[in-house]
Formats: structure tokens, C-alpha cells, sequence
């Protein structure tokens, strides 16, 4: 059993990606080719903004927005510890300093009151140097954005939406990617909408940012290819990706569907389990089940339920065994154990089914079988 199942989306559409990539191949415009421009058009209007600006990874979306902002050495940003570690990474790489607050134990996604907490207990001068939020749609499930903008807008401060992991769920009726001021998306393998390597994008609704991305993604360019009005980085997607993105573009409305179907099945067989609480997806969000977790009663209870699903050949994962503020690459931010209670909570009990859209029911129920049978 696959954990995520490419195999089985690319037998729907090997054709159409062969062409996709056929066309590429004969017109040969690599770099920014005319499908990067078909992909940001149907982008924008999939999620509902203004502009799609596609770039080389989500990694790369989350640095170029943080340069749009003109986030600087000493800036502070604060976000989740409980996400992959590209969140906060970009914050560090720029010389601005991650804040964490915790989180919510039901969505896995920032907690406002924590969140506020955090900003008004910052000793000053640091108080004054927050700049912004990044908020995370974990799992694919979105964030509390009425709440997250609000305080945002209370302390004047920008909202980035990391929805890495959420293209394609909604939130009170509008889609991730549309949520904050600016939004970033990856097209990573295994995310819901994955490429065949690596790839992201940018969102904005507002003209000058949009043309700030763009020439943030490319070297800082300015009226022509050899005229650079600010520093900026090589972040452009390979036109190949955008390519087969196309292809993948045709049938993701209905891959959402077969999602929230999966989810949904595994939620009703597992509802009774007693020491296995489901995820919960708050009244009027709909998540895109990047990962579909559970948290185990405890440590002992996750360690036996892995390795009876393991001895079936069916894998699991932890996302995420080490919080962020206990990896030693931030180290020096001074975090220690015990600092985000909630968050280290779930990372001792937390894990990861297999999910994707083309999940077979009869799999599933031999996944909550073995689950069940456990003592
Ligand atoms: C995957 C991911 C990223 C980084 O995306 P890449 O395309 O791998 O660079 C950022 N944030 C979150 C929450 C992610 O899951």
C-alpha cells in the first residue's frame, strides 16, 4: 500500500502530461514559457485572487513574500512551531527572527489567543520590531483567518498564509490561497497539488505587489533582462512543471472530492475507537486532507498502532516528531522543552494515515481492522 499513490493519478493522464511535456520539448522556451502564464491565469481564478506569480518552490513562495514585505535583519515574525520546518526557515535565512506561539489541539493550526498572547508579552524593543504573521493550514485544514487577521489588523501587522499544504480546501466559502494578505502554495510531490519536482507560488490581489514578485523571482529585474533595480534570487518553475501542472489542473476538482470521501470514511470507522482521537474540521471549513492524523492516546499507544500497520506493510508517518522551537537549528532563538505545551503534546501522539484520492474503501477498512483488533 502507498502512502500517497502518484501511480495510480498518473494512469488517468499519462497522455495528456506526455503531450503537456511533448509541447514543451518543441517549442523549447524552458525558462518562463507560455505554459508558467496558462498556469498563473487558471491558478488565479481557481483560488479567486487577482494574481497567481508561480516561482521554483513553496520555500522560495514564503522567501519572496517576506522580501515583498521588505522584512529586514532584526524584524520579527511570529508563527506556528508546529509545521515543516520551511515556515520558520525563511524567516532565519532572511537575518528577521521567528517567534513561535502554540497551538490549537483540535486543528493543529495557530491559536489566536496564544497567538495575541505572544505579541503582547514580547518584551520591548523586540515588541516593536513584529512585523507579521505566518499562519499555517496544517494538514490542509485552514487556519482561523477571521480571527488571525483581526489581530493582525490590531497591531498593524501583514498576514502570510502558508497554505503549502491546502490548495484546494476552503474556508467559509472562499479557497486557501485567498485568505491573507498574501498567500504562498507549494507544488511539492505530495502535496495535493503536486508536480513531477519541485514548485510553488505566490497569490496577491494587488497589482504592485504582484509586479514586485515577479521581479523578486528573477534576479530583481527591472524593465529588461539586464536591468536590475533590487536584489532578488533565481525562483522561477521550470516551464515542464507548469506543463504537467495543466494536466494535473483538469482533475484536482474532482481529486478534492475523492478526498473529502477518504477522509470521511476513515473518520466513520474509526469515530468509536477509544484511545484514537479523529480529526476535527471546524463548522464551515473544509480541509484538502493533505494528511488525514490522528492523535493516539499516548506515545505507547501511537508506538503499537505503527508497527501492527507496519507488520501489514502499510505505512504511516509523524508529522511532526520535533516541534520547531526544539530543533537545533533554532538553537538559537533560546526555546526549551516545555514552551508550547500543546504543540509538544501532539508531536508525542500524533501520526499520519495513508491518504490520497484514489484510496480504495476496502484499504481503508483493513487499515482500521488491524487498528481495531489491537489490544
Ligand atoms: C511543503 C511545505 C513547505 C515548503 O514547500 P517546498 O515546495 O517543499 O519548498 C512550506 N510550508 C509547509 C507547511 C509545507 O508543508
Amino acid at each position: 500500500m502507498q502512502f500517497i499513490d502518484l501511480k495510480a493519478q498518473q494512469q488517468r493522464i499519462r497522455a495528456k502530461i506526455e503531450e503537456n511535456i511533448r509541447r514543451v520539448l518543441d517549442h523549447g522556451q524552458y525558462i518562463l514559457g507560455p505554459e508558467i502564464g496558462e498556469l498563473e491565469k487558471r491558478l488565479s481564478e481557481y483560488v479567486g485572487v487577482k494574481h497567481a506569480i508561480s516561482c521554483a518552490s513553496g520555500t522560495d513562495a514564503l522567501l519572496m513574500a517576506l522580501m515583498a514585505y521588505n522584512v529586514k535583519p532584526g524584524d520579527v515574525i511570529i508563527t506556528t512551531p508546529f509545521t515543516f520546518i520551511a515556515t520558520a526557515e525563511v524567516v532565519s535565512l532572511i537575518g528577521a527572527k521567528p517567534v513561535f506561539a502554540d497551538i490549537d489541539p483540535k486543528t493543529f493550526n495557530l491559536d489566536p489567543e496564544k497567538l495575541e498572547e505572544t505579541i503582547v508579552k514580547l518584551p520591548s524593543p523586540l515588541r516593536g520590531w513584529v512585523k507579521g504573521i505566518i499562519a499555517v493550514d496544517l494538514f490542509g485544514l485552514p487556519a482561523d483567518y477571521d480571527a488571525i487577521n483581526a489581530i493582525a489588523k490590531k497591531y498593524g501587522l501583514f498576514v502570510i498564509e502558508d497554505a503549502a499544504q491546502s490548495f484546494g480546501a476552503e474556508y467559509h466559502g472562499k479557497k486557501t490561497c485567498s485568505l491573507a494578505d498574501m498567500s504562498c502554495t507549494s507544488f511539492f510531490p505530495a502535496k495535493p497539488l503536486g508536480c513531477y519536482g519541485d514548485g510553488g507560488a505566490v497569490f496577491t490581489n494587488d497589482d504592485n505587489t504582484a509586479d514586485l514578485l515577479r521581479s523578486i523571482r528573477n534576479h530583481g529585474q527591472g524593465n529588461d533582462r539586464y536591468d536590475n533595480v533590487r536584489i532578488g534570487i533565481n525562483g522561477r518553475m521550470d516551464t515542464i512543471q507548469a506543463a504537467i501542472l495543466l494536466a494535473k489542473l483538469d482533475i484536482f476538482p474532482e481529486e478534492v472530492v475523492l478526498r473529502q470521501k477518504a477522509a470521511q470514511r476513515y473518520t466513520e470507522l474509526l469515530t468509536s475507537h477509544f484511545s484514537l482521537l479523529t480529526p476535527s474540521v471546524p463548522e464551515g471549513l473544509m480541509s484538502v486532507w493533505a494528511q488525514y492524523s490522528l492523535l493516539a492516546r499516548d506515545s505507547h499507544v501511537r508506538k503499537r498502532v505503527q508497527d501492527a500497520l507496519a507488520e501489514a506493510k502499510i505505512p504511516t508517518a509523524i508529522y511532526y516528531p520535533k516541534p520547531l522551537h526544539l530543533q537545533q537549528a533554532f538553537a538559537s532563538l533560546g526555546y526549551k522543552q516545555g514552551d508550547f505545551p500543546i504543540t509538544e503534546d501532539c508531536a508525542a501522539r500524533i501520526f499520519s494515515l495513508p491518504m490520497h484520492p484514489y484510496l480504495a474503501p476496502q484499504e481503508q477498512e483493513k487499515i482500521v481492522n488491524i487498528i481495531g483488533d489491537m489490544k
